[in-house]
């Protein structure tokens, strides 16, 4: 199952798409980021590095 970003408590710092290998976080509203689902190998990587923890798989 793909890693997903909690929009409500994302707060756009960046810190994901800048690590994410396959490059497959973008920004949507409000510099929140995205995760692309079908791209994304579950890596890790932004779990890892995000300040608010607010991504999950
Ligand atoms: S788990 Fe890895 S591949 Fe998936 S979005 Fe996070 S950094 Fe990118
Ligand atoms: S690292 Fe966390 S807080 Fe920063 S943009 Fe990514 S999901 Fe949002």
């Amino acid at each position: 199952m793909a890693y997903r970003i909690n929009a409500d408590d994302c707060i756009g710092c960046g810190a994901c798409e800048d690590v994410c290998p396959v490059d497959c976080i973008s920004e949507v509203d409000d510099s929140k980021r995205l995760i692309d689902e079908n791209a994304c190998i579950e890596c890790g990587a932004c779990a890892d590095v995000c300040p608010v923890d607010c991504i999950d798989n």
